[in-house]
């Protein structure tokens, strides 16, 4: 796998952000490797601006830049390469925000931050726990990433916010791993997570209610609003040490519209990682 960015022109406390476009593991469909460009094409359009709620302009902002995409020349050693790059932003002190590709590229990026971050709070945004120890016969799918994930000890805590698909065994696997897990049931407007130390954030798509962001390959009614999950954010305890965004399907999404939620997303998180920044 090659890399196409330049990792000496970036400054300490940076906040870069890296597309992964894989979808090798995807369970059910491919399409989330067109991901990353397609958040992109959003994020520029100029139907909107690069304005954060909480009144940064990222057009401006010195404190991040877009590296563009890893480059999947080998699937079969995907994994270790997707742990190795972000190795090396972390060794700069540079923060990740990566852009999926499918939930099965967590698994390598937390393992990089795991290096860094001892006593790593894992916040995961999603309809559907991504628990299983294995699923269709593949330990690395979109099904698994947080069971590779708390069985190797890379996080302190997970938290869960948005879940609506809990099956017998994934819940077995919540117990044994002693995961909180919020229900999209129990998420109300004034959800605040209580927090400390360094959180890694990842954001499936699909945690958001279809009639916000259809474009998802598992779509699950009965989701969080766009304004719910701006709001989680917002209010969300620790600082920001990295981030995804992932599971958009852009196969999915043909009027672009969880394209422009997921943008709205990643501006967001942005802002939130920058307010807390040596940038600001
Ligand atoms: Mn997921
Ligand atoms: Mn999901």
């Amino acid at each position: 796998m090659g890399r196409h960015f330049d990792i000496e022109c970036l400054d300490p406390g940076m906040v870069a952000v890296l597309g992964v476009p894989s979808d090798e593991n995807s369970s059910y469909m491919r399409g989330p490797a067109a991901g990353p460009t397609i958040i992109r094409n959003a994020l520029r359009c100029d139907a909107t601006n690069l304005s954060t709620e909480c009144g940064l302009d990222l057009s401006t902002h010195s404190g991040w830049t877009d590296l563009g995409d890893l480059v999947f020349e080998n699937q079969a050693s995907a994994v270790a390469d997707i742990e190795r790059h972000f190795r090396e932003l972390l060794l700069r002190d540079v923060r990740a925000l990566a852009l999926g590709g499918d939930h099965a590229v967590t698994y390598p990026i937390v393992r990089a931050h795991a290096d860094t971050y001892k006593d790593l709070t894992l916040v995961h945004l999603d309809a559907h726990p991504d628990l299983y120890d294995i699923f269709n016969g593949n330990r690395f799918s979109n099904a698994c990433p947080f069971a590779r994930i708390m069985e190797q000890g890379l996080a302190a805590r997970l938290v869960q916010v948005g879940i609506r698909t809990m099956t017998p065994h994934q819940q077995d696997q919540a117990n044994r791993f002693g995961v909180e897990v919020i229900r999209a049931a129990d998420v109300g407007a004034d959800l605040s997570l209580e927090l400390a130390g360094p959180v890694y954030l990842s954001l499936d798509i699909d945690v958001l209610d279809p009639a916000f962001a259809p474009g998802v390959s598992h779509p699950e009614p009965g989701g969080l609003s766009t304004r719910d999950v701006i709001s989680i954010i917002g209010n969300m305890g620790g600082q920001i040490v990295g981030a995804d965004i992932v599971e958009l399907n852009p196969r999915r999404d043909p009027q672009g519209i969880t394209a422009m939620v997921a943008a709205k997303l990643l501006k967001e998180i942005l802002g939130k990682m920058l307010r807390a920044g040596p940038n600001t």
